[in-house]
């Protein structure tokens, strides 16, 4: 310890910028001689996950090949810091088995045969497909369906210049439950809470180790804990979450709303509500329930009979239904009191993408923040759209005209996002057909309920014309497409990325490693591909490109948006289109990047990441612009018009912008619920899930009085479900895995590659005496799985739980797979719709460019359990409700491990039971969904309107 060299070049964190041209480090593999290493720095975002960390790249500069990737100490929201994923890039961009060529399919759609094609025939094919379609009418049937999303703005505005409706999205997998609790209160649909200045901090799922913005969020979260905010989860899981909490609260799940209201219960109870807050910036004058009319009555008369409406939520009733008990819900409720405004919380999946009324939860949490006022402050709840920046582009593209029913169908009006995990079935009702789909980063087959369904769909030429799979690795959804097209990891291509990570708004640059350090050696690239591993695109260049070859002599309209603002009639650049928005649409950054004798373009690509601003908290209570004021006039319920549009809101007598809500203020009282047809859900409620006990009671006809059928269908177990009545936690992942692209990253596999059964103990004796290691089989409503039990008392009784992110599988033994993290299959169509699966060979060591994989000593993929489920569409927000009622019983002599069998004619029957709960549109005045709740990709006004309701 003593020899190391003064200059710290020996070993070092997060190196200064000064150095990152020239870093010297000795070399690992040379130890114990002291040889040095010299490295060109250059800074990137990570790919990973949707935090979007900063990055450094590590480029060897004798090689010129990457060589690691670290964290970069000039990214406002990571702050140098990295999850396990963020460094595993660097297998990811090495992986011998990655896509790195177009390819064609050149046998039947999934049957593994590919041969090697052009960029050039791509661009030809897809451009004039689609040209066709659209110069028929039929943009429609052009569809984009997007994963992981790298970037804001640019599909959409590629879209939209296109002319068409054709953005889909996998958000109703994922978050829109949460989406709508929190933007029926405020508009925007994502909390940004200011963790590290909280006192009391509530997370409702495992948040800290693996949730939304991961890492940023999670080293905030330690901020907080080391400055003495009390920390609270909510999970049935111990999750390592968990575990770091004062108080883990093991809900029942899906009766979190439940004991959230519990907790407004004791704090209205206690008279410990902030009442100027809430009076000032809540619509409770607006506010109607059980028979009482808050217009012309007083505020304390309001409070009292909110009061009264929470009465039922007794701790005790709470108690009953989440088995949280009832002194811990009380003790944590008035720390959320005394935290007051420094009172901050987090849900996102967990209770809300797992149930049934899954946006309740964010509902009921949200009316703690309103009771505390700990909305828009230090240390409290936060609006993503006050931490977030989406700079502007030029030359933005007017909004579509029409709007697609395969997105957004009538039954659901109050979706979020599009109704993407029902494609198949709205395909096989007949609602429409595709001509050219695109998945980007998507492995539907894997990471969606029903997968079967999307084999089904995906394999049919008649409705699906022709299929791109865009993605940097093989997966089971690229098998059915057409073309494979390699899009490249976080150091092989530009984008640019904002989350709301901490109690400011940056923007981040993800860029190709390899062109950036070429092109400042003085090399000229048209295309990045020509710089990256094989012929690895960027789907910025691909896009432009696209775009080009649908209008090709511009007579479309199209091609004016991928011209170049600088050279007219020329074809844009990435440099260009960056540049441009640096230039033009960052504040602060021209200056800033000035100061260093840089361009803000430079600027971007040696620092990676700038901070826009700290001014972040109490955005709604700034002042309406003058510009704004003008003609505007005041109407009676105190918004601020101006031509009929909201602008503001009258508070203590001064004209504020307020929230993008109806009322601009936070909406207690929703009246949007009550004109779509759900009257009795104006306020937050709490009303059980899918897989509540009654409706596992009910399910084998023993439905008690507390089952509510209005809400729920029951389950028809198919004929041959035997076992015992559980509920399946399906939703939690492992902390290092990251959806399909964790097949190709060999270290995170290394470390977890086994997903079993989570039994506790009690359940265990129940079910005859399971221990670690039996084989089970779960039965759900449309099939079966058989995978290993794990005995732990980590787990709530009563439920059984599987991780996803593992159990993936692959058709070919040897080509065009990822051999590391899949069971080679056999895959069989028994009788129609009915499928079965047996893996005839796990993981196992084999020879490739990489020298480790004959090194691998895991012999487990895990087992797909996704791909039995049936779709559970909630009839509000449109979210599938991903946990499962199953039955759980010890696996048979026949049952091997990793067996699958679905029968997608019974997940067509519940996808129609489920349907049935929804209650469509039309809204008032013939509205297909509410004028102000956002949509992706918006269309112009007129096609929100169904013609002749
Ligand atoms: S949290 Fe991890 S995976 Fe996500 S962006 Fe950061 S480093 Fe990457």
């Amino acid at each position: 310890m003593t020899d190391f060299k003064r200059d710290g070049s020996h070993l070092a964190y997060c190196p200064p910028v000064e150095k990152w041209d020239d870093w010297v480090e000795l070399d690992a593999e040379a130890w114990p001689r002291r040889v040095e290493k010299h490295y060109s720095l250059v800074p990137t975002v990570c790919f990973n996950c949707e935090s979007a960390c900063g990055l450094l790249a590590y480029v060897d500069k004798e090689t010129g090949k990457v060589a690691k990737f670290e964290g970069n100490p000039m990214h406002p929201a990571s702050r140098g810091r990295l999850c396990a994923k963020g460094p595993a890039t660097i297998n990811q961009i090495h992986d011998p088995d990655r896509v790195l060529y177009p390819m064609k399919r050149s046998g039947a759609r999934g049957a593994g045969k590919w041969t090697r094609t052009s960029w050039e025939d791509v661009l030809q094919t897809f451009g004039t497909r689609i040209r066709k379609a659209i110069q028929e009418g039929r943009g429609e049937e052009v569809m984009y369906h997007v994963g992981r999303p790298g970037h804001d703005f640019i599909m959409e505005r590629t879209l939209q210049a296109w002319g068409i409706d054709g953005h889909n999205s996998h958000t109703n997998v994922c978050s829109s439950s949460a989406r709508l609790g929190y933007l029926l209160w405020h508009y925007a649909d994502r909390p940004s809470p200011d963790h590290a200045n909280a006192r009391f901090i509530l997370l409702l799922s495992a948040h800290l180790e693996s949730g939304h913005y991961f890492n940023p969020h999670a080293q905030r979260i330690i901020d907080g804990k080391m400055a003495g905010a009390k920390l609270a989860v909510m999970d049935p899981r111990l999750s390592n979450t968990a575990s770091m909490a004062d108080y883990w609260m093991p809900t029942y799940p899906g009766t979190e709303a439940a004991v959230l209201l519990a907790m407004a219960k004791v704090i209205l109870d206690e008279n410990r509500f902030d009442a100027t807050f809430v009076k000032n910036w809540t619509n409770w004058e607006e506010l109607e329930v059980d028979g009482f009319k808050a217009k012309g009555q007083s505020f304390d008369a309001l409070m009292e009979a909110l009061k009264k409406h929470y009465a039922q939520f007794t701790p005790q009733f709470a108690e009953k239904e989440s088995g949280v008990k009832a002194d811990i819900i009380v003790k944590t409720a008035r720390e959320i009191a005394t935290a007051g405004s420094r009172f901050a919380s987090h849900l996102w999946r967990g209770s809300a993408s797992g149930n049934l009324g899954g946006w309740q939860p964010a509902r009921a949490l949200m009316l703690l923040h309103v009771l505390t006022g700990s909305v828009g402050t230090e240390g409290g709840h936060n609006l993503n759209a006050w931490n977030k920046f989406v700079p502007k582009t030029f030359k933005v593209p007017p909004p579509q005209k029409n709007w697609n029913e395969l997105l957004y169908p009538q039954e659901w009006p109050l979706c979020t996002h599009e109704m993407s995990f029902l494609l198949p079935h709205f395909l096989k009702e007949g609602r429409g057909r595709i001509e050219a789909y695109f998945t980007r980063v998507f492995n539907p087959v894997w990471t969606y309920p029903d997968g079967f369904s999307w084999i089904e769909m995906l394999r049919d030429e008649e409705k699906l014309g022709l299929h791109a799979a865009l993605t940097p690795t093989w997966s089971e959804t690229a098998w059915f497409a057409d073309y494979v097209l390699p899009m490249g990891f976080s150091s092989e291509r530009h984008d640019l990325m904002s989350q709301e990570s901490y109690a400011g708004k940056w923007i981040g640059f993800r860029q190709p490693v390899n062109r950036v350090l070429r092109e400042r050696g003085g090399e000229k690239f048209e295309y990045t591909y020509q710089t990256n591993p094989g012929e690895v695109w960027e789907e910025d260049e691909f896009w432009i490109n696209l775009s080009w070859a649908i209008d090709p002599d511009g007579s479309m309209g199209i091609r004016q948006y991928f011209e170049s603002p600088y050279r007219p009639g020329q074809k844009l650049t990435v440099d260009e289109y960056y540049g441009w928005i640096f230039d033009n649409s960052v504040p602060g950054l021209p200056e800033t990047a000035k100061k260093e004798g840089l361009t803000p373009l430079q600027y971007m690509r040696r620092y990676g990441a700038f901070e826009v601003t700290r001014d972040v908290y109490k955005q709604n209570e700034k002042p309406v612009a003058a510009a704004q004021l003008a003609g505007s006039k005041v109407e009676a319920n105190g918004v601020v018009t101006k031509a009929g549009k909201p602008v503001g809101v009258m508070i203590e007598d001064q004209a504020v912008v307020g929230y993008n809500t109806p009322s601009r203020k936070l909406e207690l009282f929703s009246k949007t619920m009550a004109d779509w047809k759900w009257p009795e859900f104006t306020l937050p409620e709490y009303y059980r899930s899918h897989i509540h006990r009654s409706a596992q009671a009910a399910s084998v006809g023993q439905a008690g009085e507390d089952f509510d059928a209005k809400y729920m269908p029951v389950v028809d177990w198919p004929k041959d479900a035997r076992g015992e009545v559980y509920t399946l936690l399906p939703i939690f992942r492992l902390p290092n895995l990251i959806h399909t692209r964790s097949g190709n990253a060999k270290f995170l596999y290394e470390i977890s590659h086994k997903n079993p059964l989570w039994v506790n103990p009690v359940d265990a004796k129940k079910l005859g005496g399971i221990r670690t290691g039996d084989l089970m089989k779960v039965h759900t409503e449309i099939g079966y799985f058989v995978l290993h039990a794990w005995v732990t008392e980590g787990l709530t009784p009563g439920v059984v739980a599987c991780s996803h992110h593992l159990g993936r599988w692959r058709i070919n033994k040897e080509d065009q797979v990822e051999r590391m993290s899949s069971a080679w299959v056999d895959l069989k169509e028994v009788g129609k719709g009915q499928w079965k699966m047996r893996q005839i060979e796990s993981v196992s060591p084999y020879e490739s460019a990489d020298p480790e994989t004959k090194r691998v000593w895991w012999s487990d993929a895990g087992v797909h359990q996704d791909i039995t489920f049936p779709v559970h569409p909630d009839p509000i927000s449109g979210m599938h409700c991903w946990h499962q009622m199953v039955r759980v019983e010890k696996a048979g002599a026949d049952d091997r491990y990793g067996d699958i069998f679905v029968d997608t004619n019974l997940s067509f029957a519940v996808y129609q039971r489920w349907k049935a709960l929804a209650r469509p549109a039309p809204g008032p005045g013939g509205l297909r969904r509410p004028l102000w709740i956002p949509r992706v990709v918006r269309p112009e006004e007129a096609a929100f309107y169904i013609k002749n309701p």
